[in-house]
């Protein structure tokens, strides 16, 4: 199934994107962030060389050191931020990406507001602890109204929801009831589906899929 040619990848991950996109009835755009960590440059050089645009990073120190210098070639490129971050480098994160995928507590929204008064200011998506695990990063469930409120209360672009659905189990009632739980609270974005479960996301309204293994091959 796989194949070491980044163009055939990134074709057939585009095509399945598009096969659920069309079977779910959807009129809208779905944006792929190719999830590139771990991977140097000479690794990614080749997908942007293709056309795509759009990439995920999950740490801040590792974004830094890899992408000025492939932006500086490409200015159009869009940086998404997926992992966990640090209330101390927000001001570092909102400096560097367009989106911000993982706004899951309310010191963080303090220090990304205050990050924001730079003028830049990129899209934030709430993640989610969509299965309630305990090890899990996001907001539960139950706390999704209060931290939405003190996003909007400060000013915050929110734009969307973001999820991890539990490993192993079937992820199709978690992308609903993330899908449910944007609709329920106006939000039009939907950060969802990862290699294993992309075409599933895309059915049930997935807005921005995170794909890094079925573009990149396995990580180290
Ligand atoms: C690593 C990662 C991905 C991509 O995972 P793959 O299984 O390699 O597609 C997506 N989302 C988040 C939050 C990640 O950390």
């Amino acid at each position: 199934m796989t194949t070491d040619d980044p163009a055939a990848r990134l074709a057939g991950v585009l095509a399945e994107i598009e096969r659920a996109r069309k079977l779910a009835g959807r009129p809208d755009a779905v944006q792929l962030i190719a999830v590139s960590k771990t991977h140097a440059a000479d690794a990614i050089e080749p997908l942007i060389a293709i056309g795509q645009r759009a990439f995920g990073e999950n740490r801040v120190q590792e974004a830094q050191a890899k992408w000025p210098a492939l932006r500086e070639q490409h200015p159009d490129i869009r940086l998404a931020l997926i992992g966990q971050l640090q209330s101390n480098k927000a001001a570092d994160a909102v400096a560097l990406f367009d989106q911000i995928h993982s706004l899951d507590r309310p010191s963080l929204v303090a220090a990304i507001a205050r990050a924001m008064e730079s003028g830049k200011r990129p899209d934030c998506f709430v993640q989610v602890n969509i299965g309630d695990e305990t090890q899990k990063g996001g907001c539960a469930v139950a706390d999704l109204p209060a931290l939405l409120a003190e996003a909007r209360g400060a000013n915050l672009p929110v734009t969307g929801l973001m999820a991890i659905p539990p490993a192993d189990v079937e992820p199709a009632p978690y992308f609903a009831l993330l899908a449910k739980l944007a609709r329920d609270h106006g939000l039009a974005g939907l950060s969802m589906g990862m290699s294993s479960d992309y075409p599933t996301a895309v059915t049930l309204g997935a807005t921005h899929v995170r794909v890094g293994s079925a573009l990149f091959g396995a990580r180290a």
